[in-house]
């Protein structure tokens, strides 16, 4: 079998509501790039990636296409599709960085291996070790008013992990996180439900430490990424001095982060997620590191739609990960997504059943922006 064309294609995912965080500014749509690797077999293998990562790994759509188009795509003509091992390894050589654009093709021949053997896309990682995955639900920048009912609204669903953004605004931010916590408790479930906030990169370690100091007899149970991404000494400090776990997100960007932020003992938890590691294989390299340290692993995304969602979900179902971030795609209503419904009950996203990654494609809502055979 060998690969006989690669096609590139985007798509705006509209959100509703947008969000607002710390380093993301306000994103009203998630902008996708999708791939479909086709075969002189007619088998066929799909990924989408998040295209605006602007703010976590450099990303843009227009970045990932064109790396996409000018160098992956021209390489990957006539390769082999079942050797995701020795295609990753090229990709790594033929350019520094790109995560995106790489996950994208490591997402795309794990489908396409998937439908091949006719198993599930996890199965191939190593088989299927936990099918449903108990996901946080995010409460993004907005007013004390937006935070309570965003928490009653995710405690309703049956969401058991709560994290509110929070940010530079100090006062504003004790008062919505005191809000979503008394919610939990009016709920009845303070016992029950994992309660965390986000800083997304906002604070100085004096700031965080002040923070910590607020948020503590709140019952808050961890703060993620206080420092910026490349502050490691200073995630360390914290990591040290903090009666609060932290979680280190956006710091861990490829797997030699993760060797570091663990070798360091900078983190009491890693947030893992593909489109930061480059591909599946590397994410489970990290998770591999994070285990010889006892380091707790939080499965993520970018918020992403229901395709990059699936391709996790399969990653998460091969590992034995308890924390995970699949949340996000339900700010995209079903019909706004190309790609099929994924299940959720209780606050629980189930892994898609079928061959490959077990979503399909409505392809002709995508815009194609290259070909290549
Ligand atoms: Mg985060």
């Amino acid at each position: 079998m060998n690969i006989t064309s690669v096609d590139i294609y985007r798509y705006d995912l509209p959100l509703s509501p947008p969000f607002t965080h710390a380093s993301s500014g306000t994103v009203t749509h998630l902008k996708e790039v999708y791939v479909k690797l086709s075969t002189n077999t007619g088998i066929v293998g799909w990924s989408e990636v998040r295209g605006n990562c602007e703010y976590v790994t450099g990303d843009t759509p227009e970045r990932v296409v064109a790396v996409l188009q000018h160098i992956v795509a021209p390489y990957l003509l006539g390769k082999d599709p079942l050797q995701r091992n020795a295609i990753n390894r090229d990709l790594d050589r033929l350019i520094l960085g790109n995560s995106a654009a790489k996950a994208a093709i490591d997402i795309a021949l794990l489908d396409l291996a998937g439908r091949h053997y006719e198993t599930p896309a996890a199965q191939l990682l190593g088989g299927i070790v936990q099918s449903s995955f108990a996901s946080d639900a995010t409460i993004a920048f907005g007013t004390v008013e937006q935070a309570k009912q965003e928490a009653s609204n995710y405690l309703q669903a049956g969401f058991r992990v709560l994290k509110v953004r929070v940010g530079p605004d100090r006062a504003l931010d004790l008062k919505r996180v005191t809000a979503a916590k008394e919610v939990i408790e009016q709920f009845g479930l303070s016992q029950d439900v994992l309660f965390c906030v986000d800083a997304n990169q906002g604070w100085s370690v004096k700031e965080a430490a002040l923070r910590i100091a607020q948020y503590k007899p709140l019952g808050v149970e961890w703060i993620e990424q206080p420092v910026p991404a490349d502050h490691i000494a200073g995630l360390k400090t914290l990591k040290h001095m903090s009666s609060i776990p932290i979680v280190a997100d956006e710091s861990c960007k490829s797997v030699a982060d993760v060797a570091r932020i663990a070798a360091e003992d900078a983190a009491d938890i890693v947030h893992l997620k593909i489109v930061k590691a480059g591909s599946i294989a590397k994410l489970q390299q990290m998770m591999g590191i994070a285990d010889a340290f006892h380091l707790p692993v939080m499965l993520g995304q970018m918020d992403e739609g229901r395709l990059a969602t699936a391709a996790l979900l399969h990653a998460a179902a091969a590992s034995s990960a308890k924390h995970f971030e699949v949340w996000g795609f339900q700010r995209v209503k079903a019909e706004d997504d190309p790609v099929s419904a994924l299940v959720v009950e209780n606050g629980r996203v189930h892994l898609p059943a079928g061959p490959g990654l077990g979503v399909e494609v409505d392809e002709h809502r995508l815009c194609n922006v290259a070909s290549l055979s």
